[in-house]
Parts: structure tokens; C-alpha cells; sequence
């Protein structure tokens, strides 16, 4: 700083002309004369405009006061794995197993959060987790949910989009570009945030296959992925996207973002079976009497993910394996009316702000359920259904005189029948 412009800083008397706040109240305030002053923290706020606006490189700060989205996590935020897994109750439907796993390593990992430092000798390990299961079983949905209980930045993103550095697609930094945007750039949020990494298993290797566009491969993603999962600091592109040396960048630590991976990991079961077999013919026959075949995934293991193709090293990172059940009729009835925001809440909700009370014959349910099953589509079919159905009577508004609107299971049928 040079000797003219410390002169102008001052501690007493004035107040900032932009924000009107009093010099005694503000660390520093600097004057230009003539009555015309800025205050520390309106400097510190512009500075962070202008790393958020990517015109210097940077990392933003958070001013004492700033309005923040994201509080600090406390003691008293955390919640036990029981209640966790009650509060994943409202919203998923069954996925008992994988709810248990995920709470858990999310207590784990906050724990760990609010024990930083506490713990001298011992140091916590994070609990990035691996979600396998068909499309459709509520993967993004248990993930989404686990971020609305914490009230912590949030982001999704899809690893088919990324790719190694020098190959067309996005550079795996990104996943953190997005995490940021989440989080309106407050970095200390987005650093203790949950990145939800869905088809981590079209990263698998998939053998040599030269592509002069794509690493087709995968390893070269999965190797830069690990970087990231491991925790360390990472420039990131504020805007996402590719990486380029004019570009101006955020510095992330990831070493407190917790990451869920999902994945259908089509044909593992395969896998697993195989591995169960060949164990079972070396401990003789009682083993594969005793499989549930109807359930093969609960049997995953890492080295099942080896075989699928994923790293070792990235394996290893992700310790918390656990899997989603495919969604049978009853599941799929649940999902209709009963978690919280189930899809037909949603659409008595939007018709209750017109004042018309929408209701269904029972056998309408069941007429969904059967098309979601028979169209393979698992609860995403329920949505789409009920849109096909919903559809005519949302454009017509057509209530009876008593604002009662009932859709019959006849009325169903000529909706669906229509389009299949
Ligand atoms: P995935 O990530 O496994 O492909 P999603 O979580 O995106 O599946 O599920 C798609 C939609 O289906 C969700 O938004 C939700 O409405 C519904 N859904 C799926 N599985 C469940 C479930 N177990 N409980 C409640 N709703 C579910």
C-alpha cells in the first residue's frame, strides 16, 4: 500500500457513503475526499463480485454479517442415523437397506465435519458413498432428500458428460463449478456441501477402444475423479465448463464434500452371481442354497464394481456400498399417494390453489401402477402416466358446480389407451 493511500484510511468519524455503516462499526474505512468513503466490507463484497464475475482469479471471502443461504453446521443440527433414516422415510419408499447405509455415513460425515481438530491422534476418514441400482429406485431422490434435511449446498451431475482433460466434454472440475453456483458462490458453504454423481458406472473401463474425440475407455476420468474424491484444492472454472488458461479460477478444498455416486451398473448382478457361485463350489453346495436369487444385489462387494470395471483406486474411495431394490407393484402403489410430495399430492395441491378438490377412483391407482410396469419404467413411468392423464382436465379446469373434480378409472383408460 502506498504511504498517499494509508493516509486515507480511517478508523473514526464518517460513513461509508455506499452502505451508510458508521467508520467505528467497520474494520477499515478508506476516504476519497470530501466527504466520500468506503467501508472494508463494501470492498470485500465487490472483490467477491468480481471473482463471482470472473474478472480476478481468486478465492471469494465471506464477510462478517453476510447473508449466507448455508449457516455454519452446529451440534445441535446434527441428527441421529434414526432420525435421518425416519426423516428419508417421508419421501422414499422402502430402499430399507440403502436408507440405513446413507444415514449413517451421513452422520458420520458431519460428525467428522464438526469434530475437525478435536480429534488429535485419529484422523476421520470421509464416507463418500456408491448407490447401485436400476434407474427409477429413488437414488437422486435419497440424495436430494439427504440435502434438504442438512440444509447444505446441493448439486447433480452426470458423469457421462465428463471427460479426461484434452478430450471433448467437460473437465471433471466442473462437477464443482456446479456445486458453487449452488451454493451462490459462498465456497465455505459449497465446501462442506454433497455432490450427487449420477451414472458413475458409464465411467467404467470398457477395454481399449481408441476415440480421438472421447476417452471411451473411462480410466482417464475415473483417474481425475479421484483427485477430487480424495480431497484436496482445486482450481475451479466459476462457470463450469472446460478449462482454459485465461480463465480465472476458484480455489474449492473437497476435503469435507461428501459425494454419492449412483448407477444402474446394468449386468452386475451377473457378476455377482458369478463371484457367489465360484465361492459356492469352493465351500460346497449350502452357500448357493442359501442365495436369495430373486435379490442378487445384496450381495454386492467392492470387487464386484472391479469386475464392472471402476479403479481400484476410486473404489477405494467410495467405502460406503450399498444398493437400491427394483420397485415392485406395492412400492410403486406407495410411491403414488404416500411420501410427502407424492405425485398425486402434488396435482391436488396445484388444483386446490384454483379451489377445486381432485380426487381418484382407487382402481385409477392401480391403472397407473400396472402401466408404469408394464411400460417398464419404473416410478419415472408414474409421472408420465399421470401427465398423459392429468392433462386434458388441468387444460379444461373442469370442476363440477361444487369445485369437486373426480377422475374414473374409464376417463383413465381413454387417456392412456389413446397414446399406447
Ligand atoms: P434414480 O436416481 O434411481 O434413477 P430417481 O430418484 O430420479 O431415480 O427417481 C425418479 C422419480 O421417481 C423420483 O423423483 C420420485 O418421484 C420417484 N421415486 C423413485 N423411487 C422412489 C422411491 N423409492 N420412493 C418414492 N419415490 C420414488
Amino acid at each position: 500500500m502506498t504511504q498517499k493511500s494509508r493516509k486515507n484510511i480511517d478508523r473514526k468519524g464518517g460513513a461509508c457513503s455506499f452502505c451508510g455503516t458508521p467508520a467505528e462499526e467497520v474494520p477499515l474505512m478508506f476516504n476519497a475526499g470530501e466527504g466520500i468513503s468506503i467501508c472494508s466490507s463494501c470492498i470485500e463484497h465487490g472483490y467477491n463480485l468480481l471473482v463471482e464475475h470472473n474478472l480476478v482469479e481468486g478465492k471469494a471471502s465471506k464477510t462478517k454479517g453476510t447473508a449466507s443461504k448455508f449457516k455454519p453446521l452446529t451440534k445441535a443440527d446434527l441428527m441421529r442415523p434414526d432420525k435421518i433414516k425416519s426423516f428419508l422415510d417421508d419421501y422414499v419408499i422402502g430402499q430399507d437397506s440403502a436408507k440405513r447405509y446413507m444415514s449413517v455415513a451421513v452422520y458420520n460425515h458431519y460428525k467428522r465435519l464438526l469434530a475437525k481438530g478435536k480429534t488429535q491422534d485419529v484422523e476421520l476418514d470421509k464416507s463418500n458413498i456408491v448407490l447401485v441400482g436400476p434407474t427409477g429406485t429413488g437414488k437422486t431422490l435419497m440424495a436430494r432428500t439427504i440435502a434438504r434435511l442438512l440444509h447444505v449446498p446441493f448439486s447433480i451431475v452426470d458423469a457421462t458428460a465428463l471427460t479426461q482433460a484434452g478430450y471433448v466434454g467437460e473437465d471433471v472440475e466442473s462437477i464443482l463449478s456446479r456445486l458453487l453456483q449452488a451454493a451462490d458462490y459462498d465456497v465455505e458453504a459449497a465446501e462442506r456441501g454433497i455432490i450427487f454423481i449420477d451414472e458413475i458406472d458409464k465411467i467404467a473401463r470398457k477395454g481399449d477402444n481408441p476415440s480421438i474425440t472421447r476417452d471411451v475407455s473411462g480410466e482417464g476420468v475415473q483417474q481425475a475423479l479421484l483427485k477430487i474424491l480424495e480431497g484436496s484444492v482445486v482450481n475451479v472454472p466459476p462457470q463450469g465448463g472446460r478449462k482454459h488458461p485465461d480463465q480465472k479460477y476458484i480455489q474449492v478444498d473437497t476435503s469435507n464434500i461428501l459425494f454419492i455416486c449412483g448407477g444402474a451398473f446394468d449386468g452386475i448382478d451377473k457378476k455377482i452371481a458369478n463371484r457367489l457361485n465360484t465361492n459356492a463350489i469352493g465351500y460346497g453346495t449350502s452357500l448357493s442354497q442359501r442365495i436369495d436369487e430373486r435379490n442378487i444385489m445384496k450381495y454386492i462387494q467392492p470387487q464386484d464394481l472391479r469386475a464392472f470395471g471402476l479403479i481400484p483406486e476410486l473404489i477405494g474411495r467410495l467405502p460406503v456400498l450399498t444398493f437400491m431394490e427394483p420397485l415392485e407393484r406395492e412400492a410403486l402403489r406407495s410411491i403414488l399417494t404416500e411420501p410427502k410430495n407424492s405425485i398425486i399430492r402434488q396435482y391436488q395441491t396445484l388444483m386446490s390453489l384454483d379451489d377445486i378438490v381432485l380426487t381418484f377412483d382407487d382402481e385409477v391407482l392401480d391403472y397407473i401402477v400396472d402401466k408404469a410396469l408394464e411400460f417398464k419404467l419404473g416410478a419415472r413411468g408414474l409421472r408420465s402416466i399421470c401427465e398423459s392423464i392429468m392433462m386434458d382436465v388441468m387444460f379444461d379446469m373442469s370442476a363440477d358446480e361444487s369445485g369437486n373434480m373426480h377422475i374414473t378409472l374409464d376417463y383413465a383408460k381413454s387417456k392412456i389407451e389413446k397414446i399406447a
